[in-house]
């Protein structure tokens, strides 16, 4: 098992190519590590190495992770499925929810954030690969889901997220991707300079990810190892 700290720069290093490779600037792309079946201690081992944004895919699990006193610096996204039940807790621990992927959870955010002094950053799931079942089914629901966010005064829309399919296919993963920078042009086109952010790429497709426009690349394995 190479060390955290190595796994952290190699995937920086990598990040950094295809940023170059693309005519960006490395800044653009953020790197979330993805520590959803990984240890605490393995969490701290990566923020020493200066990892300071982590994603988890359980509400429950990061509680038992992350407490919010010692966050200090280290922030957390939700990037996994939200039941309604766990929307509450949800709030009150992370920075951000990544996966919200329908207008009732919307509602749900809303009104649990109603009296919060700073909104909560959201971004809505895109639906862009037949093997995932998450995520607002096309463009023009996801309109509706932004314009659902801007209606309650708790959450903030920020982007964008989807998850590619899970191949070797890079016709299919370019074409995933795409499909969220098209609804961004959409977003946009409705709702000027509303959606900056757009989470896209893993382990396997972050370089194909950034090449296409990701601002946020979520790397679990890559970084950790392998998931037991
Ligand atoms: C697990 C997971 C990741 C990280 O996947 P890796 O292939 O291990 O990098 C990224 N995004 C989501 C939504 C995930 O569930």
């Amino acid at each position: 098992m190479p060390k955290i700290s190595d796994a952290i720069e190699r995937v920086q290093g990598k990040i950094a190519d295809a940023c170059a490779r693309a005519g960006r600037s490395q800044t653009e792309v953020r790197l979330c590590g993805v520590s959803k079946f990984h240890s605490k201690d393995e969490v701290d081992e990566a923020f020493s190495a200066g990892l300071r944004l982590f994603g988890e895919n359980r509400v429950q699990e990061a509680a038992e992770k992350f407490t919010a006193q010692e966050k200090n610096g280290l922030r957390i996204h939700l990037i996994g499925g939200l039941q309604r039940n766990k929307a509450k807790r949800a709030v009150e621990l992370f920075d951000c929810i990544q996966s919200v992927d329908r207008l009732p959870l919307i509602d749900e955010l809303g009104s649990l954030t109603r009296d919060k002094q700073n909104p909560l950053p959201i971004l809505l799931e895109l639906h862009t690969a037949e093997d995932s079942k998450s995520g607002f089914p096309d463009i023009d629901s996801l309109l509706f889901g932004v314009e659902r966010v801007f209606s309650h005064r708790g959450l903030l829309f920020q982007g964008l997220m989807t998850m590619a399919p899970n191949s070797n296919d890079e016709k299919s993963i370019r074409a995933s991707f795409r499909a969220v920078t098209a609804a961004q042009k959409a977003v946009s086109a409705r709702f000027p300079n509303s959606c900056p952010v757009l989470s896209m790429g893993m382990s396997n497709d972050f370089e194909i990810a950034i090449e296409e426009g990701s601002t946020m690349v979520r790397i679990g394995t890559a970084i950790f190892g392998r998931r037991l």
